[in-house]
C-alpha cells in the first residue's frame, strides 16, 4: 500500500478503522486492531474523523470576489443581478481565472475535492467564462474535480444570442445544462429549451428555481412535470427553491413529496437566501429559506452549497461548505446529534450522489479523496469547523494545515 490511515473514525462504521490506499484508490478497510499493515506511509489519526472529500454542490466562481467593484450596497435580488451584469463588461480571462482559483484554493484547503460551478453564458461575457473555466478544470484536476454548468443568468430569450451560445457551450464541453426560471420572459419556453438541450447532449440539468418568498412563485411544479416528461429522474437539481418555504404547509408537503418522487435533488443556498429574501417584509420578516426539514421528511435528497463568495448576492463566504452546514443547522433548527450527521451526509455522500459523481466515499474501490479532521465527532466538526489537517485527492496530499494555537489562560489564572 502507498498510504495507510490508522485508528480512524468514520460515521458509516461502528468501530475505529484502518484505511489503505494504493494507486489513488481505497484498497483496504479493516477494523483497527493496533497491528500495522505494511505501507509506504502510515498516518495515525488517533481516533479522529476521516471523511470522504467534501462536495461543493453549487458555486459561482466567475463572479466571486467582486465586492470592491460594486458601486454601493445591494438590497434586493434584482439589484444584485443588475449591478453584477454591469460588472461583466470588465471581465477578462485573466481576471476570471484569478478569482476562480482563489476560491478553488480555499475550498481545497477546507477539504473540498469535488465542486459544481455555474459559469455565465450571455451576450456580454459571451463564452469567455466557459473557456477560462474549462482550461482551469484541466489545470486543477489533480486537486479537485470541477463540474461546469452552462448558466444563462440573464435568461435565454431576453436577447437573440444566448440560445445559440448555450448550444455552443455544450459542444465546447460544459458538463451540465443550467437554467433560471425567474429571469426569462416565459418559464415554459425556458424549461423546454433547457430540457431539450440536455436530452440532445445527454447531460444533467441544474436550475436556479423559485428564489423568492412569494408563495405563488412555483416554477418547481413545471420542473417536476418536465423532469417526468423527459424521463430525467435523478438527473435534475434545483437551487434555492425558497418560495416553497412560504407556501401553506399542506400544499408544500404535497409538492415536497412530488419532488422526491420525481427524484429531483434540492440544493439549499442559505447564505444568499437569508441575505436577499425577506426584504419586502416590514414585520415578522421571513427567513426565505428552502424548507429543508419538510423536504427531508418527504424523502427528497437535499444538499447545500455556498453559491457565492463575497459579491453582490452574498457579501460573505469562505468557500468552506461546513460554514454553510453550520448556518443551516442554526436556521433550520437542526441541532441534534442526528442532525449533525445528516448535515455531514448532505455535504459528502448525498451531495456526490446528487451531482452524479461515481467512485466516491469511504469504500473499497472508491477514489482516495479523503479529509483528515482534527476532531473525533461530526458535531464538533460542524460547530467548530477547525482547519482540515490533511486533504487528499486520489491519494495525493493537496492541502495540509499546521496551525497550532498555544493557550496561556491556565498559566495566567490566579489562585
Ligand atoms: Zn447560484
Amino acid at each position: 500500500m502507498d498510504l495507510l490511515f490508522t485508528c480512524c473514525k468514520n460515521p458509516t462504521f461502528n468501530t475505529l478503522i484502518d484505511i489503505g490506499v494504493k494507486n489513488g484508490k481505497i484498497t483496504y478497510i479493516e477494523e483497527h486492531d493496533g497491528r500495522h499493515t505494511d505501507a509506504k506511509e502510515i498516518i495515525d489519526l488517533g481516533g479522529n474523523l476521516l471523511l470522504p472529500g467534501l462536495v461543493e454542490s453549487h458555486i459561482h466562481l466567475d463572479k466571486a470576489y467582486l465586492l470592491d467593484r460594486l458601486p454601493g450596497d445591494v438590497t434586493t435580488l434584482r439589484d444584485a443581478i443588475e449591478k453584477t451584469t454591469e460588472l461583466k463588461h470588465g471581465y477578462t480571462a485573466v481576471d476570471i481565472e484569478k478569482r476562480s482559483l482563489q476560491v478553488i484554493r480555499q475550498a481545497v484547503n477546507r477539504g473540498v475535492t469535488k465542486m459544481r460551478c455555474h459559469v455565465e453564458i450571455d451576450p456580454i461575457s459571451q463564452l469567455v467564462g466557459l473557456e477560462t473555466t474549462l482550461a482551469l478544470k484541466e489545470r486543477v484536476k489533480d486537486s479537485i474535480d470541477l463540474q461546469i454548468v452552462a448558466f444563462p443568468q440573464e435568461g435565454i430569450f431576453n436577447d437573440d444570442q444566448t440560445a445559440r451560445l448555450m448550444e455552443q457551450a455544450m459542444v465546447m464541453g460544459a458538463d451540465v445544462v443550467g437554467g433560471i426560471t425567474y429571469n426569462d420572459r416565459d418559464v415554459e419556453e425556458h424549461l423546454d429549451f433547457v430540457f431539450r438541450l440536455a436530452e440532445k447532449h445527454n447531460k444533467p440539468v441544474d436550475l436556479h428555481v423559485d428564489f423568492s418568498d412569494r408563495p405563488e412563485e412555483l416554477a418547481i411544479l413545471d420542473v417536476i412535470r418536465f423532469t417526468k416528461t423527459f424521463g430525467m429522474q435523478n438527473r435534475v437539481a434545483v437551487g434555492h427553491l425558497t418560495s416553497l418555504g412560504s407556501v401553506e404547509r399542506g400544499q408544500a408537503a404535497e409538492i415536497a413529496a412530488d419532488i422526491a418522487r420525481a427524484g429531483i435533488h434540492v440544493i439549499s443556498l442559505p447564505a444568499t437566501d437569508l441575505y436577499l429574501n425577506g426584504r419586502g417584509d416590514n414585520e415578522c420578516v421571513r427567513r426565505g429559506l428552502t424548507p429543508v426539514q419538510l423536504l427531508l421528511d418527504h424523502k427528497a435528497n437535499v444538499v447545500y452549497g455556498s453559491n457565492n463568495i463575497q459579491n453582490a448576492f452574498t457579501p460573505f463566504g469562505t468557500a468552506d461548505p461546513l460554514d454553510i452546514g453550520f448556518l443551516l443547522a442554526q436556521t433550520s433548527h437542526m441541532g441534534s446529534e442526528q442532525d449533525a450527521l445528516k448535515l455531514i451526509e448532505m455535504v459528502t455522500t448525498n451531495a456526490a450522489a446528487s451531482l452524479g459523481f461515481q467512485h466516491y466515499g469511504v469504500k473499497i474501490g472508491a477514489d482516495a479523496d479523503l479529509v483528515v479532521c482534527s476532531v473525533n465527532d461530526v458535531r464538533t466538526l460542524l460547530y467548530t469547523r477547525p482547519e482540515r489537517e490533511r486533504v487528499y485527492k486520489k491519494g495525493k496530499l493537496v492541502a495540509k494545515s499546521t496551525i497550532q494555537v498555544t493557550s496561556y489562560v491556565e498559566e495566567r489564572m490566579t489562585t
